[in-house]
C-alpha cells in the first residue's frame, strides 16, 4: 500500500535522526572533550528541533489520517496497526508542543545540567532551584500542551509509559512501599549482617574490566555489534546493530563494575535481539522504559546476584582475584553481592530498598506537579521521606535530592519506569521458571542460551507489538502487580536473613 509505504519511509528517516542523537549523547558522556560541550548542546538542540519538525510535519500529519480511516487501517497487518499506532500517540505527544518550546527546552536542559553538575559538587541546592523551577514550569506547560484526563503529572508520565497514570500507581506502589519497609525493619531486626570487608579491599581495574568482557560474553552481548564502554552514570545507547553500553569501575570494590555491566548488558541483549526487518520503525523499538528496565533488571539481579549464577562464575572470579578472595567461599560472595542495607544513594542501592528511592521521587514529583509542593521546598520533603521510608539521615544535598542526573534534563516522570521494571522482571521470572523448571540448573552448568531465547522469543521479537501491561499480561497470564517481585525478595531474602 502506497500510504503504508510513504509512513514507513518518514517513520525511519525520523529514527535516523533520533539515533544520530542517541549517539551523539553516547559521545558527550564518553570521549568527547570537556570543551566540546559548547558546540554540542548546540548540536543536540538544533537537531531536536529537526527530529521534531520531521515528525509534526503536515506529510506525516496527513499520511497518520489517512491509515487511520476504518477502511484502509483494516486493510494493514497486526504489525503494521502496531507501527501505525505507536506513531501516531508519538505524533500526536509531540505536534502538541509547538517546534520553538522544544527548542528552548533543550535549551534550559542544557544550562540546567551544567549548573546540576556544579551545584552537586558543591552540595548546593540554592544555585540550582532557579533552574529547575524554570523546568518544572516548563513542564508544567508542556503537559497542557499534551493534555491530561486526571492529573498534569498523568501527561509526563505517558511519555515514558503509554497509558500510565498516577491512579495507576498510587496503589501498586504504596502496597509495594509497606511490603519493603516491613522487610527492611525484618532485615535490620534480624542481626545478620554479611561480611563485605573481602568485597570492598581493591580490585584492580584492568582485571575488573577482563571479568566484565567475560560476563557480557557470557550473556551473548554480540561485540560485533556493540561496544563496552566507561561512563560516570553507566547507560545504553543505540541501535540493532551498534549497541553501546558503559559501565563504571571502582578501584577499591568491583560490584558496580560487575552489576553495571550486567545490568547494561540486559538493555543491550533487548536492542539487539529486535528483528532485522522492523529495524527503524516501532516494531523494531523497545515497548517502554519500564519493559527495557525489566530485562537488565533480571539479568542484572535475578540472575546475575543469583546463587546458581556465582555457582558457576565463582571458580573463574576466584582466579581472577586470588589475594582478595583467598579462603571466602561461594556462598560469602553471594551474600556479600546481597548485602542489604538502608543507604543514601539510589544507584549503590541494593534490591530491596532501591524501590523505596524510586516511591519516594515519584511522590515528590507527584506532589510538585499537583501543586501541593513548592519545588523550594523538595530538599527537606526528600530527607523527610528518606528518614520515614529508609530511616536515613540525609546529610546534604548531594547525598539527597541532587544525587540524580534526571531532574536537570526535565526527566520528570521517568523515575517510576525504574520500577515497574522491577516488578515486570519478577513476573517474567514467573514465567520463565515455569516454562524451564531446570533453569537454576542450567545457570550452574554456565548455560545461559535457553534463557536468552526464552527472552528473544517472549519478550525481544514482539518489539514494540504490545503496551507495556498488555505484553506483561500476554507473556505471564497476569496484569502488571506487585505480589511476584515481592514474593521473589522473601524468598531471597528469607533465606539469606533467616526472616
Ligand atoms: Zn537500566
Amino acid at each position: 500500500m502506497k500510504a503504508y509505504a510513504d509512513f514507513i519511509e518518514l517513520v525511519k528517516e525520523y529514527y535516523d535522526v533520533s539515533s544520530v542523537e542517541m549517539l551523539l549523547d553516547w559521545d558527550q558522556e564518553t570521549y568527547m572533550p570537556p570543551e566540546g560541550v559548547k558546540d554540542r548542546s548546540l548540536q543536540l538542540a538544533t537537531l531536536s528541533k529537526v527530529a521534531h519538525e520531521m515528525l509534526t510535519s503536515d506529510r506525516m500529519a496527513s499520511l497518520i489520517k489517512e491509515l487511520g480511516t476504518a477502511a484502509v487501517h483494516d486493510a494493514l497487518t497486526t504489525e503494521q496497526q502496531a507501527n501505525v499506532r505507536r506513531a501516531e500517540w508519538e505524533y500526536h505527544r509531540a505536534a502538541a508542543i509547538p517546534s520553538s518550546f522544544v527548542k528552548e527546552m533543550a535549551k534550559k536542559k542544557s544550562e540546567a545540567f551544567h549548573q546540576w553538575t556544579k551545584s552537586r559538587a558543591k552540595s548546593d541546592f540554592a544555585s540550582f532551584a532557579p533552574y529547575l523551577f524554570k523546568l518544572v514550569e516548563m513542564k508544567k506547560q508542556e503537559a497542557e500542551y499534551i493534555g491530561y484526563e486526571d492529573r498534569p503529572y498523568d501527561a509526563l508520565l505517558d511519555g515514558y509509559e503509554r497509558g500510565l497514570k498516577v491512579s495507576k500507581l498510587e496503589p501498586l506502589f504504596s502496597e509495594l512501599a509497606n511490603g519493603l519497609s516491613s522487610m527492611v525493619g525484618r532485615i535490620r531486626d534480624s542481626g545478620t549482617e554479611p561480611d563485605t570487608s573481602f568485597i570492598t579491599c581493591g580490585y584492580p581495574i584492568e582485571d575488573q574490566k577482563k571479568f566484565c568482557r567475560r560476563l557480557t560474553d557470557f550473556i551473548s552481548f554480540n561485540y560485533e555489534r556493540g561496544r563496552m564502554d566507561e561512563a560516570p552514570h553507566p547507560f545504553t545507547a543505540g541501535t540493532l546493530h551498534d549497541t553501546r553500553i558503559t559501565v563504571r569501575y571502582y578501584p577499591e570494590d568491583p560490584r558496580p563494575a560487575f552489576f553495571s555491566a550486567l545490568h547494561e548488558g540486559g538493555h543491550a541483549l533487548y536492542e539487539q535481539g529486535f528483528i532485522e526487518e522492523h529495524y527503524g520503525t516501532p516494531m523494531g523499538q523497545a515497548v517502554s522504559l519500564g519493559i527495557h528496565e525489566s530485562q537488565s533488571r533480571l539479568v542484572e539481579n535475578i540472575i546475575g546476584r543469583s546463587l546458581p549464577f556465582w555457582k558457576h562464575w565463582y571458580p573463574a572470579l576466584a582466579d581472577t582475584f586470588p589475594k582478595q578472595l583467598e579462603g571466602r567461599s561461594v556462598e560469602e560472595w553471594y551474600a556479600a553481592v546481597n548485602d542489604v542495607r538502608p543507604s543514601l544513594i539510589r544507584v549503590e542501592s541494593d534490591e530491596v530498598t532501591y524501590n523505596l528511592h524510586i516511591i519516594i521521587r515519584f511522590e515528590l514529583e507527584d506532589a510538585i506537579f499537583s501543586g501541593k509542593l513548592d519545588p523550594k521546598d523538595a530538599p527537606q520533603a526528600w530527607d523527610e521521606h528518606m528518614e520515614k521510608y529508609l530511616g536515613v539521615k540525609v546529610p546534604d544535598s548531594a547525598n539527597g535530592i541532587l544525587q540524580d542526573i534526571h531532574w536537570s534534563q526535565a526527566y520528570f516522570g521517568y523515575f517510576p519506569t525504574y520500577t515497574l521494571g522491577n516488578l515486570y522482571s519478577a513476573q517474567f521470572y514467573d514465567t520463565m521458571k515455569k516454562d524451564m523448571p531446570d533453569m537454576d540448573q542450567q545457570l550452574e552448568r554456565g548455560e545461559f542460551a535457553p534463557t536468552l531465547q526464552w527472552l528473544r522469543d517472549n519478550i525481544h521479537k514482539k518489539g514494540g507489538m504490545y503496551e507495556a501491561e498488555e505484553l506483561v499480561e500476554e507473556v505471564t497470564g497476569e496484569p502488571p502487580s506487585h505480589e511476584p517481585f515481592m514474593a521473589y525478595l522473601e524468598n531471597k531474602f528469607g533465606g539469606l536473613y533467616g526472616i
